[in-house]
């Protein structure tokens, strides 16, 4: 988190009132709840009574799938292949749509024309994926989907795009959009989402009411005014942010693919004047190496202060195999071999050296070992 942020978590802590309450302490809380709200609304191209606050990412993708279901006769949910499982898990549950991608992780449009219809009630493409970090063509899936699928509600998770892109100016027609906060230097266990009026989304959580009906139980104070903090100070930095962190980036990926052999990048395209990364958002770094078992890789690195991952993590901390190296036709090997490095704010160049000290010594060691 933001030392700033984390500042305006403790101090949150003075509005103690419940924020639904009758008092004036309740009525203070949920001026600081709608404080953030403003921001939150702001940033992601909404008026505030669009915006709703929840616990998570999950659970606002959650409710972006469930809570699309049966507003008219329209019961069939779609998404891309390479959603977040709070995403893909729910349209599998219920036996929705799964769209295809290209070898460079984008969507496949002609698929997802296919698959549309009066009978589709939501359709989930996200921003930017998590684990390639490769940019969605939002606005074609939204003429698409306003063409052929009139019943559908568009719900992007850009829960990994928002400390990169503009959202608001990325998803003007977009019904339903998901953030969460420890992506931006929040706190993690807040998540937020954009509504638009006459949605007519049904709440999947019922009790008191909260967030316009949509979301019910007792606002966590402190934790939406440091997502309104946190969203403030990326918003502010973010254009210079992309053009720091991006040039780390480009020389962690390219010093990484020159030193170690028989290494893949994802997303990316080759041209005359080198490696194309325009599809990718700016912290993103990610790579196979052939002949190399991730779960190796991250413990050795792990040791010397180099903290990855390879897929996503799953609740059990192992590392799932991953789905969006799958969809984009990486083989089982060398999907085994992926290594996802995520750069921040705060990303140094000095983290960088030591990341390309570390990371080409640890696959030596991995591949002499195999002979
Ligand atoms: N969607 C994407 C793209 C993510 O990367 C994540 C988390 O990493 C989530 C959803 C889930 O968010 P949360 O961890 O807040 O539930």
């Amino acid at each position: 988190m933001r030392p700033t942020v984390v500042e305006a978590m403790v101090e949150a802590t003075q509005w103690f009132g419940n924020p639904t309450g009758a008092h004036r302490k309740a009525r203070e809380a949920m001026r600081a709840v709608d404080d953030a709200r403003e921001i939150v609304a702001d940033a992601l191209g909404a008026q505030p009574a669009e915006v709703i606050f929840c616990g998570s990412g999950t659970e606002a993708d959650n409710l972006a799938i469930f809570g699309a279901l049966n507003r008219t006769d329209a019961a069939v949910p779609v998404c891309s292949a390479i959603e977040h499982h709070a995403v893909l898990h729910p349209v599998e549950h219920l036996g929705g749509r799964v769209i295809g991608v290209d070898d460079l992780g984008q969507l496949d449009l002609d698929d997802l024309a296919g698959s549309l219809g009066p009978e589709v009630a939501v359709v989930s493409v996200m921003t930017a994926n998590n684990e390639t970090g490769v940019i969605q063509p939002l606005d074609d899936v939204v003429e698409c989907v306003k063409e052929r699928a009139p019943n559908a509600l568009v719900h992007t998770d850009a829960v990994q795009a928002f400390p990169w892109i503009d959202v608001a100016a990325a998803t003007p027609h977009v019904d339903l959009i998901s953030i969460s906060g420890h992506k931006f230097g929040g706190p993690k266990g807040v998540g937020a989402m954009v509504v638009r009026r006459g949605s007519g989304l049904h709440s999947q959580i019922l009790g008191g009411g909260q967030e316009f009906d949509l979301r019910s139980g007792t606002h966590n104070v402190a934790g939406i005014v440091a997502l309104g903090a946190a969203a403030a100070a990326m918003v502010d930095e973010r254009a210079a942010v992309n053009d720091r962190v991006g040039a780390l980036r480009d020389r962690l990926a390219d010093e990484l693919r020159r030193k170690v052999p028989d290494t893949t990048e994802t997303g990316v395209t080759e041209t005359a004047d080198g490696t194309d990364r325009s599809l990718k958002v700016a912290g993103s770094c990610h790579l196979c190496f052939a002949d190399i078992e991730s779960e190796a890789l991250l413990f050795l690195i792990e040791r010397e202060g180099v903290f990855a991952s390879a897929a996503s993590s799953c609740a059990s901390g192992a590392q799932d195999p991953s789905h969006v190296l799958a969809a984009m036709g990486y083989s089982r090997e060398l999907a085994g071999g992926s290594l996802r490095l995520s750069l921040g704010y705060g990303s140094t160049d000095a983290d960088v050296d030591h990341a390309l000290a570390v990371i080409p010594a640890a696959i030596d060691q991995l591949r002499s070992h195999r002979g």
